[in-house]
């Protein structure tokens, strides 16, 4: 092992976080640091567990939702030795939610994921010993969705090994109750920082290597958690849930993240380097400027600081540049929430110019114009996470999204049209959701099978959500997610106080699944299922260009004909509804431009229904033809990067896209 003394602080990335992209918190502190004169090495152990377990483990760790605790679970016998976690039953809900596993892992999965967890403490041995190689003073952790764990075991063995050494964790998992239940429960964490870490972070350490642990806390924010306060009583806040969390009010003070440790010795390193396709993250913004003004019932995002704040455009536009030519990768995945609609009249048209040709990934809200989707492909913003979470208007209304059906459907149409990927998906369960609502839904469903598929999933229920905060208003009795049981060797109530996910424990969704219990759910769920297994194969309905006149191919299921030949009045009424309009506004439309009455226009809509290319929703009309649909930019050029090893056990390969990062896993999206 060449290792060679770098710094007195080294960051690690624990595992389970994407190996296809460097780790942005611990890239930014790296930059935040090195500018306080502090050095700093970030270390990357999630690359190093893959080599250890073996190329064919990336798709069996990806597969199962991060409240299911996979990684956590293999963890946790090297976190928590003494604790007796229900083994059989952890399994037996892994492979009965995700029977392709089986197929994924070999002749005997079961065994082989009890032989990695129990070779897991061997794992942790060596990556502690490598660390420590290079004497750091301070070894700390970030830890986000599922490195919980395995954070809690590597600083374990660290505090075995060297007791000198102080150890540090921080990120999402480490938010305000969470952070402080980590740190009473789990002592050999010496300083936990809840919430955002980089105004703090340079101070922090220069006082931890000047004077201990023990340090004089009069400087210390009250969301750095010292052990101090396990016998004193943590920091107390009014509001959020009583513990505070750290906030960066102006980003412009913020460096651009430093990603040299990944991109120049890790993935030089790295036994699998061959097959990846590394992205680079990049944050514009943090908080949300919808959340602020009406908060997604779903949306745990930000740990109550929904605040938005956002970098200048000359900023991004350096700092992307910049990042780019320093490493080489054209993929930029930002991690924001929600754009910054200014950029749409700044960033962006800079990237369409730039000679760079980026590929960018951006979560957006779904009000969009059509132009501002052909933006998006100009600037080669190429994959968006729209925020569509469901496509009926009485649910989005239910859940404050603060978009109606007809604007998820038209943005999707236009993604389609400009060959934008779009993250989207079908949540189901919500409390006080109606089954007439998805058959509805089932009824139209069939005539857009033309744009990109979503997702079906079941909602769950983060903390910091208003689903969590005010569970009893909706009816909920919310309890963590079983898995955490069988992780983390806590009481009920420390358990609640460390969880991110939960469940309800009424709604039952997967028993609803069947046509004599929730028809229409079933018909939406199973079509939207047959959608997705077609991908990337997709039915064209597109005026013709190869022939004279006004021609519709039509290649639908639903299709009433495989070739509409339609007269200039029905273009005109299709042209005029690009755009979803009221009726009201296309009967105006029409009579100024081709001087037909109302009735004739009303007749022309009803035919055009009757033939399923104009879509009527929320009292507004939607041409569903394309026009020369743009295609999509190829999945290996995904923004947060791919990772192209394919296990022989695999379906083949497909242009189909790498699975988004946890950031924008369903449910947790704009
Ligand atoms: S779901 Fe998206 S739009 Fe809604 S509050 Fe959360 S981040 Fe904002």
């Amino acid at each position: 092992m060449n290792e060679r003394t770098e710094g007195e602080i080294c960051l690690v990335n624990m595992p389970l976080s994407s190996i296809v992209r460097p780790s942005l918190a611990l890239g930014l502190l790296k930059s935040v640091l090195q500018r306080d004169g502090l050095s700093a090495r970030v270390v990357y152990p999630n690359l190093w567990y893959l080599e250890y377990a073996g190329a064919q483990y990336q798709s069996v760790f990806m597969t199962p939702r991060t409240e299911e605790c996979l990684v956590d679970w293999l963890f946790a016998p090297t976190a928590f030795p003494e604790h007796d976690g229900a083994v059989e039953a952890f399994l037996d809900m892994l492979f009965t939610n995700h029977p392709e596993l089986l197929a994924n892992t070999g002749d005997d999965p079961r065994q082989h994921l009890l032989d990695l967890r129990a070779r897991t403490p061997e794992f942790v041995d060596w990556t502690a010993r490598r660390i420590l190689a290079s004497r750091p003073r301070i070894v700390g952790c970030t830890s986000t969705f599922q490195q919980h764990v395995a954070s809690l075991a590597l600083l374990r063995r660290v505090r075995e090994i060297a007791p000198d050494v102080i150890t540090m964790m921080g990120g999402a998992n480490c938010e305000t109750i969470m952070g402080k239940t980590t740190h009473e429960n789990f002592t050999w964490v010496d300083v936990i920082v809840s919430g955002e870490a980089d105004a703090t972070i340079a101070p922090l350490c220069r006082g931890l290597l000047r004077d201990g642990v023990a340090l004089c806390s009069d400087d210390i924010p009250a969301h750095v958690f010292l052990p101090r306060h396990r016998d004193e009583g943590y920091p107390r806040i009014e509001g959020n849930d009583g513990f505070p969390r750290g906030t960066t009010p102006i980003l412009a003070t913020l460096p651009a993240p430093n990603y040299d440790d990944y991109f120049f010795r890790e993935i030089h390193e790295f036994l699998y380097r061959d097959h990846l396709r590394p992205g680079i993250p990049y944050e514009s913004s943090r908080g949300c400027w919808w959340g602020e003004r009406s908060h997604c019932t779903f949306c745990g995002l930000n740990g109550g600081g929904m605040g938005f704040r956002s970098k200048g455009a000359d900023q991004v536009i350096e700092e992307i540049d910049g990042l780019v030519d320093r490493y080489g990768s054209r993929r930029i995945e930002t991690v924001d929430n929600i754009i910054d609609m200014t950029y749409f009249d700044s960033v962006l048209p800079h990237f369409a110019k730039s000679e760079r040709k980026l590929n960018i990934f951006y979560e957006t809200k779904a009000n969009l114009k059509r132009g501002q989707i052909e933006g998006f492909r100009r600037a080669g913003v190429n994959w968006i996470q729209p925020g569509i979470e469901s496509l009926h208007t009485e649910i989005l209304r239910q859940i404050g999204k603060g978009v109606a059906t007809y604007q998820n459907i038209q943005v999707l149409k236009w993604c389609r049209q400009f060959g934008v990927f779009a993250f989207w998906n079908v949540i189901a369960g919500f409390p006080g959701e109606e089954d007439q609502w998805y058959e509805e839904m089932a009824t139209w469903l069939p005539w857009i099978e033309h744009f990109q598929p979503g997702n079906f999933c079941q909602l769950r229920y983060d903390r910091y959500s208003p689903y969590f905060n005010r569970a009893a208003d909706y009816g909920l009795e919310l309890r963590p997610c079983r898995q955490y049981e069988a992780v983390y060797p806590l009481p009920a109530e420390a358990l609640r106080d460390q969880a991110y996910f939960f469940t309800d424990t009424k709604i039952r969704l997967h028993e609803q699944l069947r046509a004599d219990v929730r028809p229409g759910l079933t018909a939406v769920f199973e079509h939207l299922t047959a959608w997705r297994s077609a991908w990337p194969t997709l039915p064209r309905l597109q005026w013709d260009s190869d022939v004279e006149g006004d021609v519709v191919i039509d290649e639908r299921v639903c299709a009433t004909d495989g070739r509409h030949i339609v007269s200039r009045l029905h273009r005109a009424a299709l042209d005029a509804c690009e755009s979803a309009v009221p009726p009201m506004t296309l009967r105006t439309a029409l009579s100024r431009s081709d001087g037909i009455d109302a009735p004739t226009v009303d007749r022309l809509v009803a035919d055009l229904k009757e033939r399923r290319l104009l879509l009527e929703l929320d009292g507004r009309l939607l041409g569903l033809v394309l026009d020369h649909p743009e295609p999509y930019a190829p999945g290996q050029e995904f923004p947060g990067g791919s990772f192209l090893w394919r296990n022989p056990r695999d379906r083949p390969p497909t242009e189909d896209v790498e699975r988004p990062s946890e950031a924008i896993a369903p449910g947790a999206e704009a």
